[in-house]
C-alpha cells in the first residue's frame, strides 16, 4: 500500500474520528462532575434548611415549656390570693397574676407564630427535599448512561486505533519517525488537505515542487510552515487528473 492522497486521507479521517471518541471519553466524566458538584451544593443548602426548621421546633417548644410554666405560676397565684388577708398583699398578687398574663400572652403568640412558621418552612422544605431527591436519581441515571457508553466508547476506540496502525502502513518506512512526531504534537491535526495550493492546517500556500511531489506521491510531503503531512483534497485531485478546467491559483495546481 503506497501513501496515495485516498489512502491519507482515510488516515487522517480515523485519527479525526478517534479523537471525537476520546473527546467524548472525557466530556462525560467532566458533565458528570459538574452535576455531582451541583448536587452536593444543593445537599448542603437543604441540610441548612433543615437546620434552620429543627431550631424552630426548639424554639416552639421552649415557649410551650414557658407557657405552661407561667400558667402554673398564675393558677399557684390565684389559690395564694384566696388565702391572703391584708389587702396590700391582695393588690400585690393582683399585679403580679396580671404581669404573669401578659407574659403568659407573648408566649401564647410566639407558640402560635412558630406554629405557622415552620407550617411554612415545613413545606417548603418538603419541596426542596424531593427536589434534592429527583435531582440525585438524575445524576445516578447519568452516571449510568456514561459508565455504559464508555464501554461502547472504549470499544470503538481500540477498533479506530487497530485501523489507524493498519492504515499507518501506507507511510514510508523511512518517514514514519518523523510522522509520528507530528502525530505526537498535533495529534488528529497531524495531517490536512491541499486545498486551493494551500496547506488547510495553516494556510500557507504549497510550492508548485510540492503539489509536484503531492501529484506524484514519490515520498510524504509536510507541510513546511506547520509540519502536517499534506494530501491532496478531493477536489485538488480532481483537477490535477483535469488539468483543462479552470483554476483559481495557476501556480498551485502545476503539473509537471
Ligand atoms: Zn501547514
Amino acid at each position: 500500500m503506497s501513501a496515495t492522497s485516498d489512502a491519507l486521507r482515510d488516515l487522517h479521517t480515523l485519527h479525526q474520528r478517534a479523537r471525537a471518541i476520546r473527546d467524548r471519553l472525557q466530556s462525560g466524566p467532566k458533565t458528570l462532575a459538574a452535576r455531582t458538584a451541583a448536587l452536593a451544593a444543593r445537599t448542603a443548602d437543604l441540610e441548612k434548611a433543615r437546620k434552620v426548621l429543627q431550631d424552630a421546633k426548639v424554639g416552639i417548644k421552649k415557649n410551650e415549656h414557658a407557657l405552661q410554666a407561667s400558667q402554673a405560676k398564675i393558677d399557684d397565684l390565684k389559690v395564694k390570693l384566696n388565702l391572703v388577708k391584708k389587702n396590700e398583699e391582695y393588690k400585690a398578687l393582683q399585679n403580679q397574676i396580671a404581669h404573669d398574663t401578659t407574659a403568659m400572652g407573648k408566649y401564647e403568640d410566639q407558640v402560635l407564630q412558630g406554629y405557622e412558621t415552620i407550617e411554612a418552612q415545613g413545606a417548603e422544605f418538603a419541596k426542596a427535599e424531593a427536589e434534592v431527591k429527583a435531582f440525585s436519581d438524575e445524576v445516578d441515571a447519568l452516571k449510568k448512561t456514561i459508565a455504559d457508553l464508555a464501554v461502547a466508547q472504549k470499544a470503538q476506540l481500540a477498533e479506530l486505533e487497530a485501523a489507524i496502525v493498519g492504515a499507518e502502513d501506507s507511510i514510508p518506512i523511512d518517514q514514519r519517525e518523523q510522522y509520528r512526531r507530528v502525530v505526537r504534537q498535533l495529534g488528529a491535526d497531524a495531517l490536512a488537505p491541499v486545498e486551493g495550493g494551500a496547506c488547510v492546517g495553516c494556510y500557507t500556500a504549497v510550492t508548485t515542487q510540492m503539489l509536484n511531489e503531492l501529484i506524484n506521491r514519490d515520498a510524504l510531503t509536510f507541510c513546511k510552515s506547520c509540519g502536517r503531512l499534506l494530501y491532496l483534497a478531493d477536489s485538488e485531485a480532481d483537477s490535477s487528473r483535469n488539468p483543462e478546467k479552470p483554476k483559481p491559483k495557476p501556480r498551485a495546481r502545476a503539473k509537471t
